[in-house]
């Protein structure tokens, strides 16, 4: 019998028996990986399609095992590895490594697994994946995940596979790729991404999720906001689809205790009050990931209050409210300020609010209105500030925009420390060392992606 850990709790599919020729690797722990949805899903659909997968998160066990039986990676035939954050590429070469199996596609032999990846990084940059996988998936992945199901169903070799996976219009295959093809195929795939079929949900819960026990249910792909940034905002990845209310909560199991709302542009959904009022109706608890303030009506706040919500997690985004609104989302801190007072009003505990700094044009007085700001909210509710450097990504408007100088970052890094660090309950800073990484991840070049994931050492 496969093993599964204690507290899953499976919907729709079951976990793979003894002996299965494919596994769903993630670049991280069992927690981070039972709390992705792109992971989760393409998991569901080769499951689905009757495909044998086991599930093998790369960071935990050296070297990593599956879940299921333990096996190591190079037993396995087929390989899928969902990534969505640049260094999670760097994890993946480390983690192929220490399984003994060759990170480079092209000195792996015929016996070696076929190594597929996707996942959301490819929005950004697919060449990191591209560095190690024979072939990448570029945005949605659901006909991917059906269609190798179903080649790998068929028996047939590397060969049949790569060529089947080839024929579709949003995946590259490592030894045919070059920076012009490259480019060419993420710009076609990026508009099909947000019409891609939906809502995804997870096969699987357990308590140990990221997100605890959440039952993880797409509500939308994309946004309707055009936060200069962001690589959802609208148009860059298609239409803003927010899945019909009906339909998401469809997709939602009986005996289900808690639901994630997953989706960039979840504020906007039309049917949010719906779809958290038919929640609670059935006594289903709800957790979102970061929330937009201007969406944020007293309605819907006290809603979230009442699907279990303990603290409101927001994106602040620039320190002033003059980056707000050149980030192309205008936001005053009198408008933030009144969402801490209604949240004090429904008894929510605490606001988590996002902020990046090293913005063009952030004038040195940013932190000092920032700081004012948060002096303002912390009366009304506890606040956990988190904040990093702005890490341009390509095909945003704010693209080209350079990561700013180390020096710049660390003073408006030490006067966040300064101003905030008695007055919040939580402060997190982040990394100007990872984040510069994560840049040159983002707009690296073939040769450049090998050498910064570690092929090219
Ligand atoms: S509201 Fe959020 S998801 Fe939408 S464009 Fe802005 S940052 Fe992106």
């Amino acid at each position: 019998m496969p093993w599964t850990p204690a507290g899953e709790r499976w919907f729709g599919v079951s976990p793979a028996l003894p002996d299965a020729p494919a596994v769903a690797a993630f670049p991280g722990t069992y927690p981070a990986a039972m709390a992705s949805l792109g992971f989760l899903a393409v998991l569901r659909e080769m499951l689905a399609q009757g495909l044998p997968v086991h599930r093998m998160p790369l960071l935990d066990g050296d070297p990593p095992e599956s879940i299921e039986e333990g096996r190591p990676l190079r037993s396995y035939r087929l390989v899928t590895v969902s990534v969505a954050w640049e260094l999670e590429a760097v994890d993946a070469v480390a983690a192929l490594r220490r399984a003994g199996l060759e990170p480079d596609p092209a000195r792996r032999g015929p016996d070696d697994p076929l190594l597929v990846a996707g996942g959301a990084l490819t929005l950004v940059n697919p060449r990191p994946l591209l560095a190690f996988a024979d072939a990448v998936v570029v945005g949605d992945g659901m006909d991917a995940a059906r269609l190798l199901a179903r080649a790998a169903l068929d028996g047939g070799g590397r060969r049949h596979v790569l060529e089947a996976l080839g024929a579709l219009p949003n995946v590259l295959l490592a030894a045919e790729a070059d920076d012009g093809s490259t480019a060419q195929r993420q710009a076609a795939a990026l508009p099909s991404y947000s019409t891609g079929p939906g809502p995804l949900s997870s096969p699987v819960v357990t308590e140990d999720s990221a997100f605890g026990d959440a039952y993880l249910v797409e509500a939308c792909r994309g946004c309707p906001c055009g936060c200069t940034y962001c690589v959802l905002r609208r148009g860059r990845c298609g239409p803003y689809v927010a899945h019909d209310a009906a339909t998401v909560l469809a997709a939602v199991p009986e005996g289900v205790g808690r639901v994630g709302l997953v989706g960039g542009g979840v504020s906007d959904h039309p049917e949010l009050e719906r779809l958290l009022e038919s929640l609670v109706a059935r006594g289903v608890g709800v957790t979102t990931s970061s929330l937009r303030v201007g969406a944020l009506t007293e309605r819907r706040v006290r809603l979230l209050a009442a699907a279990g919500a303990r603290q409101l997690t927001v994106g602040v985004d620039g320190l002033s409210s003059e980056l707000r609104r050149t980030l192309g989302k205008p936001l005053t801190g009198e408008r933030i300020v009144e969402l801490a007072e209604t949240a004090r009003g429904v008894g929510l505990e605490s606001l988590k609010l996002y902020v990046m700094y090293g913005l063009p044009g952030e004038a040195p007085g940013a932190v000092e209105e920032f700081a004012a700001l948060i002096d303002e909210v912390r009366r009304r509710v506890r606040v956990h500030v988190s904040a990093g450097p702005l890490v341009p990504k390509p095909r945003t408007p704010l693209g080209d925009a350079p990561f700013a100088p180390a020096a710049t970052l660390r003073a408006v890094r030490a006067a966040l420390r300064e101003r905030l660090g008695a007055i919040v309950s939580g402060l997190d800073l982040g990394s100007i060392r990872t984040a510069r990484r994560e840049h040159a991840l983002a707009h690296a070049d073939l040769a450049t992606a090998r050498r910064l994931v570690g092929i090219e050492r």
